[in-house]
């Protein structure tokens, strides 16, 4: 694994969060995307190397939403960048780490990501994502 690419923030309401954190940052958010297949959009920020991924659910049934209605607004997951994703992938299976999915699958900003069930990373959200070619 490579450097963290983003951290993943659960909100309510990007409305609100984006102003909050423009002014907190003190940077414009660069970037909005809606990712149908995840049901959430998203707002990112950069920061020096590292990003910030707003997440806002877009409807009740979305894992945002649930994740939200379980813990509240707050870090979802850590992203890490990766040179290879399938290859991370088989080699964190063999280690014993849970995917939540079988093969990478399309992310926000380009990406192709993986995610590991927290349950096995101590209760973590982890991200695997590699620059879509
Ligand atoms: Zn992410």
């Amino acid at each position: 694994m490579q450097k963290v690419e983003h951290l993943g923030i659960a909100v309510k309401n990007l409305q609100i969060s984006v102003p909050l954190f423009e002014k907190l940052l003190n940077s414009p958010c660069y970037k909005t995307e809606q990712v149908e297949t995840e049901k959430v959009n998203t707002a990112f920020f950069k920061q020096g190397e590292t990003k910030i991924e707003l997440l806002e659910s877009t409807g009740p049934d979305g894992v945002i939403a649930r994740f939200i209605e379980k813990k509240g607004e707050g870090l979802h997951h850590i992203a890490f960048e990766v040179v290879d994703i399938e290859k991370e992938m088989q080699r964190l299976k063999n280690e014993g780490f849970v995917l939540l999915n079988d093969k990478p699958k399309p992310g926000a900003d380009n990406k192709l990501v993986c995610f590991l069930h927290p349950k096995h990373t101590n209760g973590v959200l982890i991200e695997l994502c590699m620059e879509r070619k």
